[in-house]
């Protein structure tokens, strides 16, 4: 609540303009308007959603318009996420009612639309056929809509080409009409009926409701007050029962919030097991400093050395102090494996935040953490918003892991987020990783994070022994030979045999990633996307891994038309097949992104694998992020070297951390693991430091090479992706842009000497989904003129980017750079 009059609100409203803007506030919402309340004003021609975030008593000499509407009771977030909206708006270019509508749950928000609708002379004009080619377009689309048809929508069904001009031309003809619409906002609270007796009935004591009624009302009696669900258990027709005994005043009824709960079913309580030396030490360490404001610690602990166990302890501490706690994991899967640990230790008490969640399911989760109900939230890289009031603690768990960036719209980083809530939080933050990124790790030796290790598996339990097979001496080999060396397959018989589990690893799904037209030679590619198509066998298509396009597989090849195609490259689906054949009595299972598509699906593998159903596991990175399946004691990695040619500064990066998590994979439970990596690159480091799951030794060589080219951490990158579906147009605005961007540069010598520019050129992934794609790349070895460069490009040029044709976005710190 203000406690003073304020008569003007600092309002961001949901829409890509970067300014905030102020409003008046009127008298009769003095009292209740609130810093982080949603509110609908005016903006031009329309009303749209902003959010307060800020109040003032002056405002410059002009007109100022006035709030229209308060459209909740509360604050949809704390005062303290006022600055960091800000900073994430001023950090990444976005603008910041788009930054905070992006952070709330989905679908609160009304926007005003224009709905056109055909009048009578329209359509006498479309029967007499006086209408021009567009025209007719149109009025046939309004035609058989007779309540109306969104503008929005309407250039979607007349080709995607805006009408605004048209509609304007034929309204003024008096063919239709045009009225504004509100819409949105249609997620809600859910809302429950409670009943109970009246306490004053005597004026209906006379009337005799009936037996069943007599019941119901015995029962409300006895529970005092009763949700209408649970009555529906003694009458089916409770709902309507309530209803006549309503209107003869012998009950009352509320309608209550609940919540929908994404739980589930209940979990065994476990008891807390004695820490071990170094986890002690780790936990002492970050207590100790707990209320000593901000600290950031980077967790290094190989996989299986008890970081889950340091973060529950953690979490319970800050929790006993009236803190809250937020979890962030990388993603779904691994959710629902920390919420099962953090459920055992804690109860049903915490909240869940991912993006499988309704809109109302994360309305619900969103009111809990706000409201105070709950201490911990889990989430993936949006709960970094979680609306905590006071947090006390945030843990990252797996933070080298690259699905914390988010890389569309908002483009943002979770694991930076992480450290900078926690820093105006004043709290703890903790990142936890068995391979951590290069960045971490440099913050560490620089003095910006605090270094917390765990040396050891718990119980001593050792890590897998890694056998190098190098590829280039299995040549000759033919059918699944080509696949499994000698060594890998011997190591699966005998894990077969002791009737252990396999897990095979590769980078790529799929079962040929490269088919060639045996005739002409060509490859076959995606007709949207400058790439190859991967065959699918259980599809029976070829499919395009970018855009989704897919060919049916007995397709001719498109340059020539013949129709043998040779599949050369693999896949997953390769790598199952060829289990099969040579382990034919083994239950083989594959688990990637085509085998996990349907809800519910990577749930049943994960616990066939647990109960023992499945015998050998093939599978892609998917296999490789922090889960624990304890009866795997062979890893077979059998390629390693696909994500080494990506032309990218972090492809060496990947590969260790991708490597050394799929071996950590191998023997978590009682029985020793091994791994068999099979290699074309043998002695590159990425390789030999993951043989070794090696970190620092992988950090001392790669950050040499980062300095050497400075690359991040020595440097930061801003990147510009230009895209258009014109191939002549895009190039042309590309160069244009370069142009402006050296012409911006050379104004200013603090820009020469701190940025580089690196572009325009092509990029790698030239064509994707019909977009052509340039890109400029941004480096600048200081932050602060490196971004007052962006500044000046985002603010001051606004024009570049709102462009209808052709889109730029801004990335900073951007991860993907193909
Ligand atoms: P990480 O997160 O580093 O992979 P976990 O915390 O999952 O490691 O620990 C690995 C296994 O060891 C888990 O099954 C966990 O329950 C168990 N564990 C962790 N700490 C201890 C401990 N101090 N004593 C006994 N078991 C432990
Ligand atoms: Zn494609």
């Amino acid at each position: 609540m203000p406690d003073a009059r304020h008569d003007f609100a600092e309002v961001a409203v949901a829409l890509p303009v970067h300014p905030v803007y102020t409003y008046a506030v009127p008298d009769r919402f003095q009292n209740a308007l609130a810093v982080g309340m949603r509110v609908l004003v005016p903006f031009g021609h329309r009303k749209v959603t902003g959010y307060v975030l800020g109040f003032a008593d002056k405002v410059p000499d002009k007109k100022i318009k006035q709030i229209l509407d308060m459209p909740d009771p509360e604050p949809l977030f704390p005062v303290n996420m006022v600055p960091f909206f800000q900073w994430m708006a001023r950090y990444y270019k976005h603008p910041v009612g788009e930054t905070i509508k992006t952070a709330l749950p989905g679908g609160l928000n009304q926007y005003e639309f224009l709905s056109v609708r055909v009048l009578a002379a329209g359509r006498e004009a479309l029967e007499q056929d006086i209408v021009s080619p567009a025209e007719r377009d149109i009025l046939q689309i309004l035609e058989n809509r007779d309540k109306g048809v969104l503008l929005k929508q309407l250039d979607d069904l007349s080709g995607g080409k805006p009408r605004r001009a048209l509609v304007a031309r034929i309204e003024r003809k008096g063919w239709v009409s045009t009225e504004k619409q509100l819409r949105g906002g249609g997620t809600r609270h859910l809302t429950a009926k409670y009943v109970r007796l009246r306490e004053d009935p005597t004026l209906s004591l006379r009337k005799n409701p009936g037996p069943v009624k007599e019941q119901l009302l015995s029962t409300i009696d006895k529970a005092g007050e009763i949700s209408v669900d649970d009555l529906k258990v003694h009458s089916r027709h409770a709902a309507r029962h309530v209803k006549e005994l309503e209107e003869l005043g012998l009950v009352a009824s509320v309608c209550k919030k609940e919540f929908r709960d994404p739980l589930g079913a209940p979990i065994q309580r476990d008891t807390p097991p004695e820490l071990n030396r170094e986890q002690k030490t780790v936990v002492s360490n970050v207590l100790e400093n707990l209320s000593d404001g901000f600290r950031a610690y980077l967790l290094a602990g190989v996989t299986g050395s008890g970081k889950t166990e340091v973060y529950l302890r953690l979490a319970a501490e800050v929790v006993g102090l009236g803190k809250s706690v937020l979890v962030l994991t990388p993603e779904i899967a691994l959710i629902s494996q920390m919420v099962r640990r953090f459920r055992a230790r804690f109860g049903d008490s915490l909240s869940i935040l991912h993006s499988g969640l309704s809109d109302g399911e994360r309305l619900d989760q969103w009111v809990r953490i706000k409201s105070g109900l709950v201490d911990i939230a889990i989430g993936a890289r949006s709960a970094i918003f979680a609306p905590f009031e006071n947090p006390g603690l945030i843990i990252v768990d797996e933070e080298h892991d690259t699905s914390y960036k988010q890389d569309a719209r908002f483009r943002y980083n979770a694991r930076d987020l992480a450290v900078v809530r926690a820093k105006q939080c004043r709290c703890s933050v903790v990142l936890g990783s068995a391979t951590p990124s290069l960045q971490s790790y440099h913050n560490v030796k620089v003095g910006k994070f605090a270094e917390l290790t765990l040396k050891k598996r718990i119980e001593n339990r050792p890590l897998a022994e890694i056998a190098v097979v190098d590829l280039r001496e299995n040549k000759g080999a033919k059918g699944v030979g080509r696949f499994f060396t000698p060594q890998l397959a011997q190591a699966m018989e005998k894990t077969l045999e002791r009737k252990e589990q396999v897990l095979l690893f590769l980078n790529r799904r799929g079962f040929a990633s490269y088919p060639v037209c045996s005739v002409c030679g060509q490859a076959m590619r995606c007709k949207n996307c400058e790439i190859t198509l991967t065959l699918h066998k259980s599809f029976n298509a070829y499919q395009c891994h970018f855009c989704g396009y897919s060919m049916a597989s007995s397709s001719p090849c498109p340059n020539c038309g013949a129709t043998r195609i040779v599949q050369l490259g693999m896949g997953t689906e390769k790598i199952e097949e060829a289990a099969k054949k040579i382990f034919p009595r083994a239950q083989t299972v594959r688990m990637d992104r085509d085998t996990t598509r349907r809800k519910g699906s990577l749930g049943k593998i994960l616990k066939d694998l647990r109960d023992g159903n499945i015998d050998i596991l093939v599978g892609t990175q998917m296999v490789a992020k922090g889960h624990d399946f304890p009866n795997i004691t062979l890893v077979g990695i059998v390629c390693a070297d696909l994500s080494l040619g990506f032309p990218d500064f972090r492809a060496g990066e990947r590969t260790f951390q991708l490597l050394a998590q799929v071996a950590g994979r191998a023997g978590r439970g009682q029985m020793p693991g091994q791994v068999v990596l099979q290699t074309y690159n043998p002695s590159h480091y990425s390789i030999t430091a993951a043989k070794e799951q090696d970190f620092l030794r992988f950090y001392n060589q790669e950050i040499v090479f980062r300095k050497a080219l400075s690359y991040p951490p020595f440097s930061r990158l801003a990147q510009l992706a230009i895209s258009g579906r014109d191939k002549k147009e895009t190039g042309r605005f590309a160069q244009s842009f370069g142009e402006l961007l050296l012409r911006l540069q050379a104004a200013d010598p603090e820009f020469v000497r701190h940025v580089e520019i690196l572009g325009p050129i092509e990029a790698p992934l030239a064509k994707i989904d019909g977009n052509y794609r340039w890109q400029v790349l941004l480096k600048g070895l200081k932050t602060a003129p490196l971004h007052a460069f962006v500044n000046l490009l985002v603010h001051r040029h606004h024009e570049w980017f709102d462009n209808r044709r052709i889109k730029v976005a801004v990335d900073v710190d951007p991860y993907f750079m193909l």
